[in-house]
């Protein structure tokens, strides 16, 4: 195996078949021309447009693209884990695929780490073009768990250089319902920062369906912070202080023998109390799903190996997060090995 170079850079990919030479161009030429050694992990998550083939067909002639194939789509933030898993580099480089992410901040941010710099994030100047519905939810998100790792995640993006210490133990971590930004967030070490400004996409449309970002939100919300389960109990107290206040007034008047004979209150405090015990109930489930995942203990990923080499390797190999990248190299990279 070829010795592990100086970078890595990994970039997630689904359905990406508009920009994937370009963005294979961009970051080579980039790297390049700093003159530093790399390799470019491109992870295709699952996709059904030919990204995955058009990565190999390049990887064919340009030895330091290594295709790394999932086995279906399983979510950016899995094809992510693939990719740090795989990466052997002395710092990883995170980015999109779609060059919202510019290449051209590369230099800046390579800067920061030989400072001396354990994590640098790219941060947003602006937030590129988003609906206003969209911008708001986005901010309440941020905001909520920035809350919870006490961190300030509104600009924050998955643009991010990681030197290897941190990468070692982000692959340790073992939680199946990751949320990159907030994980890194919350190991801490030395953070620089570089801001850049959010482009258009380069081509190709965003893959997030809105119920996908609903599901994504509740579920990174469930993982990081325990507010709305604390928020039950709150509503709890509230709702029995109100109760026996009301009790109070309630006997007062039957024994004054003022007793309303009050059908639309009791219809109006069942239904009332009978959603928010649902809703109660819902939020509880949430959590309970979220302890169900965990401890089903599935790979988060599975790398399908690529045909060729079928013969000499398993079919399927699952790999967990934790193994370290050195003594675990992936399959699913060039048929030729590294
Ligand atoms: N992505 C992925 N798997 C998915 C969805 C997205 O690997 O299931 C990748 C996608 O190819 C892109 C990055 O994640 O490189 C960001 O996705 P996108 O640009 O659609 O999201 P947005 O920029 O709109 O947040
Ligand atoms: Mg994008």
């Amino acid at each position: 195996m070829s010795p592990p170079p100086e970078l890595s850079v990994v970039v997630p990919m689904y359905d990406e078949v508009a920009v994937v030479d370009r963005l294979v161009d961009a970051v080579v030429a980039e790297l390049t021309s700093l003159g530093r050694s790399f390799e470019l992990i491109c992870v295709d998550d699952g996709s059904r447009d030919g990204t995955g083939e058009r990565l190999e067909e390049r990887a064919a002639t340009l030895p330091v693209l290594v295709p790394l194939r999932l086995s279906r789509n399983f979510g950016k933030e899995a094809a992510m884990a693939a990719g740090l898993a795989a990466a052997r580099g002395a710092a990883v480089i995170l980015m999109d695929a779609d060059l919202q992410h510019p290449p051209d901040l590369l230099p800046q941010m390579l800067a920061r780490w030989d400072e001396g710099y354990d994590v640098v994030n790219a941060v947003k100047q602006d937030r590129g073009r988003e609906g206003l519905l969209y911008g708001l939810a986005a901010r309440l998100f941020n905001r909520l768990v920035g809350r919870a790792v006490d961190a300030d995640l509104r600009r924050s993006s998955d643009y991010k250089l990681l030197d290897r210490q941190v990468v070692d133990v982000l692959n340790a971590c073992e939680e199946r319902n990751r949320f990159f930004r907030g994980l890194v967030a919350w190991l801490g070490f030395s953070v620089a920062e570089v801001p850049f400004v959010v482009a258009e996409r380069a081509g190709g449309r965003t893959k997030w369906s809105t119920s996908q970002l609903v599901r994504y939100t509740i579920s990174t919300l469930v993982s990081f912070s325990s507010l709305p389960l604390r928020a039950i109990a709150w509503l709890g107290f509230l709702t029995t202080a109100f109760a026996l206040l009301l009790s109070i007034q309630t006997l007062w008047n039957w024994a004054r023998g003022a007793a309303v004979d009050g059908f639309t209150t009791t219809i109006l405090a069942i239904l009332i109390m009978g959603g928010a015990i649902l809703v109660c109930l819902g939020v509880i489930a949430a959590y309970l799903a979220a302890i169900y995942d965990e401890i089903k203990a599935r790979p988060l990923f599975v790398v399908r190996s690529p045909r060729r080499s079928r013969a000499r390797e398993a079919p399927t190999q699952t790999i967990q997060s934790s193994p370290a990248p050195s003594d675990s190299p992936a399959p699913g990279t060039s048929p030729g090995g590294r």
